[in-house]
C-alpha cells in the first residue's frame, strides 16, 4: 500500500466520521412529530345521539353542499385587501386589483368575510398544503423535502370527503397529485416547478374551471393558481406584471362567483405571502400574512361585519375544521385548528338566526365537537409519546371537563326553565372556555414539537470534535514519511473502530435511555483512545530513530497564532444571533484583518533580512518618495491594498437578510429586465458584467501563452483555446437576451440553447483535463532549427524547459552544465528535445480546470453577481502572489503552506459566499438557477438540485478548487525572482525547474498536497463545529429556526461541498503527477 493509497484511506475515513456526525446531529436536531395514523369516522362517542343528521351530514348538520377552494399561491393579505385611501392611478402594482372582493364585502356583508390568514412557518407551498388539509402543525424537517413531496398519510379533509362518498375535482399545481394520488374524480395537473413560467398553470385552469363548475357531480373543486407566486419569484411584487396577474385573478373570481348557487361556499386563499423581493419560506410578517376570503350567495353569518380596516386573523390550520363542519364531514383526526366561530352562528335548518341565544348555542355545538376531536387526538398522541408536559396536559383536561359539565348544566337548565336572562352571558363564557382550550392546546403543541433528542445531538457533536481531533493529530504528523506512517496506523485504527462502534451503538441502543447510551459511548471511546495511544507509542518506539519532532513553526509563528485567533473568533461568532445575521460583514472584516497581518509580517520580514550595510547606505541617501514607492519591498503593501479594494467592491454584491433592516437590495441582484425605466443603466450593467467575465479569460490566455502551455494540438490545448472563448461568447449572448421583456424571452428557443452550448463547451474542457492533463509541447526535432529562432526571440514569453534538465536531476548528474533558462542555448546535445510548458505543468491543469468550472458558475450566477466571482479570482491571484513574495523574502524553499495562508483561503470562500448574493436563509436561495438552459419540466430533481447547489456554493467551489495552486505558484514564480537576481544569490536551487521539482520529490509532494487539503478542511470543520454547537446550545433560543438552524444547515452543506471539491482538486494534482511520471518514463525509453 503506497503513500497515495494511505492518504485516500485517511481522507475517506475522516469524511465518514464527519458525515456520520452531521447526520446523527441532524437526526436529533430536526425532529419529526410522531404521526398518529388514525381516522375519524361519523360514529364517534362525542356526537350527540339526539342530533341525527343522517343524509345532511355527520357530526353536524351541513351548511353547504358544495365548496369551491381557489388557492392563489402567495396571495398576501394586502393583495386581497382594498385600500380605499389610495388615490386611483397611484396604487402599486399589487394594490387594489382584486376589486371583486371589495365589492362583495361592501354590498353583501353577511355573505362574505375577509381574514388575515396566518401561516405557520416554514412558508413553503408543500408544508402549507399539508397544514391546510390535515390541520396539523409543521415540523422543521419537512421544509427540506419540498421537492420530494410524498403522499399524505395522516387523516385529512380530502380523505374525509371521499369517505362520505363526495367527489373532488382538482386543477392547477401538480403538488396535489403527489400529496393525494388517485383521490380526485377529475384532475388537471400542471407542472409547478418552473417558476419562470407565469402562465401555463393559470391558463390551463382558466380553460377548464368554468366548464367544470357547470358540470354536476362534484362536491369540492380545488383550483390552485401559481401565477402570482411565480411572478413574485421572477419579478417581485412591485413589477407591473404583478398587476396584470392579479387583474386576471380578479376576472377569474368574478366569473366563478357568477356561476355559484346558494348551496355553494367559496374559499379564496393564499397559502403564504411573499417578501419585498417576492420570495417566501421564512417567518417574516410579509411571508406569514396570507389572505382568506369566504363567500356564499346565501347568508353566511349573523355576525355584524367588522370594519374593513380591521380584518380579523385566523390561523391556516383553522380552515380544515371549518370546512369539514360546514360540509358536514368529520374533522380530520390530527387537526389542531379551531373553527372560525362566526361562520357557525347561522343555521337555516335550526332557525338559529331567530334569537341570539340560538346563534351562540349553535356556535358552541361546533366548538364542542372541535374540542372533543382535539382531545381525542391529544389522548392518542400521549399514548405513543411522552412529549406533553404532564401538568400542562392535566390543566387542559381540567379546563375541558369544566366546560363539558357547564354545558350539561346549561342544557338541563334550558330544558327545565327555558331561556332565562343570564343564559346568554353563561353561554358566552362557555364559548370563551372552549376557545381557550383549543388555543392553549395549540400553544402547548407548538412548544413541544420543537423538542430535541439530546443524545443524538451530543453524539453528533462528539463525532465532529473527534474527527477534528484526528485531523489535527494527522496534520502534526505529516512533515515526514516516517511520522506520517506512525500517525496513519493510529488514526486508521482509532477512526475505523469508532465508526464501527458508533454504527453498532446506533442500531442497538437507539431506543435505550440517554444515560445508558452516553455511558456506553464514554466507555467505548475511552477504550478506543487508550488502544490508539498504545499503538501510537509502540509505532513511535519502533521507528524512533528516523522520526523527527514535528515542526510547529508554521503554526506558532506570529501570523500563525493570529490566524488561529481569527478562526476562533469566527467560531465564537456563531453563538450570537446578531453576529450570524451580520456574518457577511464579520467574514470580510476577519479576511481583511488577516491579510493586513500577513502583509505587515512580510514587510517586517523584508526589513529584517536586509543587510545592515544597505540600510546605512540608504539612510545616507536622500529621502526619495519615488524610490520608496517603487521599491520592491512595497509590493506586499500594494498587493494588500488591491486585495482590500476587491473585498470592498465585492460587498456591493451582497444580498440582504430580512433582519438587516438597514440593508438595501443591491441593484446587481435585480434581473436585467427590471431596469425598465433606465436604458443607459441597463446597458452599463450588462457591459460591466461582460467585461468582468472576459478579463479573467484574457488573463488565463496570457498566462498559458506566457508559460508555453498553449502549444500543440492536444485535446486539452484545443479546448482551452476554443471552447472557453466560445463559452464566454454564449454567456454574453445569453445575458443580452435577459434584457428582453419576459414574454418575448420565454418564446425564444435560443434562451435554452445558449446556456447548453456553454455547458457542453466547458464539459469538453473538463473531460479533456481528465483524459490528458499535461499541456506540454515537445518541439519536433526535425524542425527544431526553424522553430528555435523565434522561440529565443520571444523567450520572455515562453519558457521552454529542456528535458535534459530534469533528466539530469533525476539521475543526479549535477555536474552537467547545460542548465539555463532557455535550455537549448548552451546545449551541445542536439538530440535533446525542447519541451514547452513543463515549469507550470501542474498549475496549468489546475487553472484550465478551474477556468472551465468558473465559466459554468458565471452562467449560473447570472449577469448580476457574476462580476463578483471575477473579484474572487483577482483576490485568489493576489493571495498567490503575496505568498510567493513571502517565500522569496523568507528564502523559504520548503513546501509547507503556513496555517495562516490556509485560513486566508477559508475566509475567502466564506466572504464570497455572501458576495455572490447569498445569505444563510431559505428565501435567498436562487431557485431560478435551475432554469439556466432548461425549461423546468424536469423528470428528476437531481439536475435542478445540482444547478441550484452550484449557484449557492459557487464561491466555496471556486476557492477550494484553487487550493493546490498555493503549493505550485511559488515554485514557478520564485524561479523568475532568483533567475533575475543571477546565480550569485541563488537561494533556491531548484527554482529554474519550476514545478518539475514536485515530480522529483514524489513523497514530499504527496505529503504536502495531503497536508494542504486536510488543513483547509480543518478550517471549515471548525466552522461546522461552531454552527453545530451554537444550534445545540441555543436550541431554546427565540431565533433558533430563523437564524441558528438555517446557519447550521447551510454550513453542513457547504462543508460537504468543500470536502468533495478538495478531494477533487487533490485528486487532479495526483492525476497530473501520475501522468507526468508516465510521460517521463516513456521519454526515457525512447531515448
Ligand atoms: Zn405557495
Ligand atoms: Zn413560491
Amino acid at each position: 500500500m503506497g503513500l497515495k493509497a494511505r492518504m485516500w484511506i485517511l481522507f475517506i475515513l475522516i469524511s465518514i466520521i464527519h458525515a456520520g456526525g452531521i447526520l446523527i446531529f441532524i437526526k436529533g436536531f430536526l425532529l419529526k412529530r410522531s404521526v398518529v395514523l388514525k381516522n375519524n369516522t361519523c360514529h364517534v362517542d362525542f356526537t350527540m345521539k339526539v342530533d341525527n343528521h343522517e343524509e345532511e351530514g355527520c357530526w353536524m348538520h351541513r351548511r353547504f353542499q358544495k365548496a369551491i377552494v381557489i388557492i392563489i399561491d402567495a396571495l398576501r393579505f394586502d393583495f386581497a385587501y382594498y385600500n380605499t385611501s389610495i388615490i386611483k392611478g397611484q396604487e402599486l402594482p399589487f394594490e387594489n386589483k382584486l376589486k371583486i372582493i371589495h365589492e362583495k364585502l361592501i354590498h353583501s356583508p353577511q355573505k362574505s368575510r375577509l381574514y388575515r390568514f396566518i401561516a405557520d412557518p416554514p412558508t413553503t407551498t408543500l408544508q402549507r398544503l399539508k397544514g391546510l388539509t390535515t390541520g396539523s402543525l409543521p415540523t422543521f424537517v419537512d421544509a427540506g423535502s419540498n421537492f420530494a413531496s410524498s403522499e399524505i398519510t395522516e387523516d385529512n379533509i380530502i380523505d374525509q370527503l371521499r369517505r362520505q362518498q363526495k367527489s373532488i375535482v382538482q386543477m392547477g399545481d401538480d403538488t396535489w397529485e403527489g400529496l393525494f394520488p388517485n383521490r380526485f374524480i377529475r384532475s388537471y395537473p400542471f407542472p409547478s416547478f418552473n417558476v419562470k413560467d407565469l402562465h401555463t398553470v393559470d391558463n390551463g385552469i382558466i380553460k377548464n374551471l368554468i366548464p367544470e363548475l357547470k358540470k354536476s357531480g362534484w362536491d369540492m373543486l380545488i383550483a390552485h393558481f401559481l401565477g402570482v407566486d411565480h411572478c413574485g419569484h421572477r419579478f417581485g411584487p412591485y413589477h407591473p406584471v404583478m398587476g396584470e396577474k392579479l387583474t386576471q385573478m380578479n376576472d377569474v373570481l368574478r366569473s366563478v362567483i357568477k356561476t355559484m348557487d346558494n348551496d355553494t361556499v367559496l374559499f379564496v386563499l393564499g397559502d403564504h405571502g411573499m417578501t419585498r423581493t417576492g420570495d417566501h419560506g421564512g417567518d417574516s410578517k410579509d411571508e406569514v400574512d396570507a389572505a382568506l376570503f369566504v363567500y356564499s350567495p346565501s347568508k353566511l353569518t349573523e355576525t355584524v361585519a367588522p370594519k374593513l380596516e380591521d380584518s380579523p386573523s385566523v390561523s391556516q390550520i383553522d380552515l380544515v375544521p371549518t370546512m369539514s363542519l360546514l360540509l358536514g364531514v368529520p374533522v380530520p383526526f390530527s387537526n389542531l385548528g379551531m373553527i372560525i366561530p362566526e361562520l357557525f352562528d347561522h343555521g337555516p335548518w335550526a332557525q338559529a338566526g331567530t334569537s341570539e341565544v340560538k346563534q351562540v348555542f349553535h356556535k358552541i355545538k361546533a366548538l364542542r365537537l372541535n374540542a372533543h376531536q382535539v382531545k381525542e387526538y391529544l389522548h392518542a398522541y400521549s399514548l405513543i409519546s411522552e412529549d406533553f408536559p404532564k401538568h400542562q396536559y392535566k390543566d387542559l383536561n381540567t379546563l375541558f371537563s369544566l366546560s363539558e359539565n357547564e354545558l350539561q348544566r346549561l342544557i338541563m337548565n334550558i330544558y327545565h326553565n327555558g331561556e332565562h336572562e343570564d343564559l346568554l352571558s353563561r353561554l358566552e363564557k362557555l364559548e370563551t372556555n372552549y376557545k381557550s382550550y383549543l388555543t392553549n392546546v395549540r400553544g402547548m403543541c407548538q412548544g413541544i414539537w420543537a423538542k430535541f433528542d439530546t443524545t443524538s445531538m451530543s453524539l453528533g457533536l462528539f463525532l465532529t470534535c473527534f474527527s477534528i481531533g484526528i485531523t489535527v493529530f494527522q496534520l502534526f504528523h505529516t512533515n515526514s514519511q516516517e511520522r506520517f506512517e506512525v500517525a496513519f496506523w493510529t488514526s486508521t485504527a482509532v477512526s475505523g473502530w469508532s465508526s464501527a462502534f458508533v454504527a453498532v451503538l446506533w442500531f442497538s441502543l437507539m431506543e435505550a435511555k440517554t444515560a445508558i447510551m452516553l455511558g456506553t459511548m464514554f466507555f467505548g471511546f475511552s477504550i478506543i483512545l487508550i488502544v490508539g495511544f498504545i499503538i501510537y507509542k509502540l509505532m513511535m518506539a519502533r521507528g524512533s530513530e528516523q522520526s523527527s519532532t514535528p515542526s510547529l513553526s508554521g503554526y506558532f509563528s506570529i501570523h500563525g497564532i493570529c490566524a488561529i485567533l481569527i478562526t476562533f473568533m469566527y467560531f465564537c461568532g456563531f453563538f450570537s444571533n446578531s453576529y450570524v445575521v451580520f456574518e457577511d460583514s464579520m467574514s470580510s472584516f476577519l479576511l481583511q484583518s488577516l491579510l493586513w497581518i500577513q502583509s505587515t509580517f512580510i514587510y517586517a520580514q523584508q526589513c529584517g533580512t536586509e543587510p545592515s550595510k544597505q540600510i546605512s547606505e540608504k539612510k545616507r541617501a536622500k529621502f526619495d518618495i519615488f524610490r520608496t514607492l517603487t521599491n520592491r519591498k512595497m509590493k506586499p503593501l500594494y498587493l494588500a491594498l488591491t486585495f482590500n479594494l476587491c473585498v470592498r467592491l465585492s460587498m456591493n454584491f451582497r444580498a440582504c437578510r430580512e433582519e438587516q433592516w438597514t440593508c438595501e437590495t443591491s441593484s446587481f441582484l435585480l434581473p436585467l429586465s427590471s431596469f425598465t425605466d433606465s436604458i443607459p443603466l441597463k446597458n452599463a450593467r450588462y457591459f460591466f458584467s461582460v467585461i468582468a467575465i472576459i478579463l479573467p479569460s484574457i488573463g488565463l490566455r496570457w498566462f498559458l501563452k506566457h508559460y508555453g502551455n498553449l502549444n500543440g494540438k492536444s485535446l486539452l490545448v484545443l479546448s482551452t483555446k476554443y471552447c472557453i472563448p466560445i463559452g464566454m461568447l454564449f454567456i454574453a449572448l445569453y445575458w443580452a437576451l435577459q434584457a428582453l421583456p419576459p414574454q418575448v424571452l420565454d418564446s425564444l428557443p435560443v434562451t435554452r440553447l445558449f446556456p447548453r452550448i456553454v455547458y457542453v463547451a466547458n464539459l469538453i474542457t473538463i473531460v479533456a483535463v481528465f483524459v490528458n492533463p499535461l499541456s506540454i509541447y515537445i518541439l519536433p526535432k526535425a524542425t527544431m532549427e526553424s522553430h528555435y529562432e523565434p522561440t529565443a526571440k520571444i523567450s520572455n514569453n515562453i519558457i521552454p524547459q529542456m528535458y535534459n534538465q530534469m533528466k539530469d536531476s533525476l539521475n543526479e548528474l549535477s555536474e552537467n552544465e547545460h542548465k539555463t533558462t532557455n535550455g537549448a542555448e548552451t546545449s551541445d546535445d542536439v538530440e535533446l528535445p525542447v519541451v514547452y510548458g513543463l515549469a507550470t505543468v501542474y498549475s496549468s491543469a489546475m487553472i484550465i480546470f478551474t477556468a472551465a468550472v468558473t465559466e459554468i458558475l458565471y452562467l449560473l450566477l447570472g449577469d448580476g453577481v457574476a462580476a463578483s466571482l471575477s473579484l474572487a479570482l483577482c483576490n485568489i491571484f493576489i493571495g498567490l502572489e503575496m505568498y510567493t513574495c513571502w517565500k522569496c523574502w523568507m528564502k523559504d524553499t520548503s513546501w509547507d503552506v503556513p496555517w495562516s495562508v490556509i485560513v486566508l483561503w477559508g475566509l475567502m470562500s466564506s466572504q464570497y459566499f455572501f458576495a455572490t448574493g447569498h445569505q444563510a436563509t431559505v428565501p435567498t436561495i436562487k431557485w431560478e438557477a435551475a432554469f439556466t438552459g432548461f425549461h423546468g419540466d424536469f423528470e428528476s430533481h437531481i439536475l435542478p438540485g445540482l444547478l441550484i447547489h452550484l449557484n449557492t456554493f459557487a464561491s466555496e467551489v471556486l476557492v477550494s478548487l484553487t487550493l493546490p495552486l498555493i503549493l505550485c505558484w511559488p515554485l514557478f514564480r520564485t524561479s523568475r525572482y532568483s533567475i533575475r537576481k543571477g546565480s550569485s544569490d541563488n537561494w533556491n536551487e531548484g527554482a529554474d525547474k519550476g514545478e518539475l521539482v514536485l515530480i522529483e520529490n514524489s513523497v514530499q509532494f504527496q505529503l504536502c498536497v495531503f497536508k494542504l487539503g486536510l488543513g483547509y478542511v480543518l478550517f471549515h470543520a471548525v466552522k461546522l463545529l461552531g454552527s453545530m454547537l451554537a444550534a445545540a446550545v441555543l436550541r431554546r433560543h427565540l431565533m433558533v429556526w430563523k437564524i441558528f438552524a438555517p446557519r447550521f444547515i447551510f454550513q453542513s452543506v457547504s462543508f460537504i461541498t468543500i470536502y468533495v471539491v478538495v478531494i477533487m482538486s487533490v485528486g487532479l494534482m495526483q492525476h497530473v503527477h501520475s501522468h507526468l511520471g508516465g510521460w517521463l518514463n516513456r521519454l526515457e525509453k525512447t531515448k
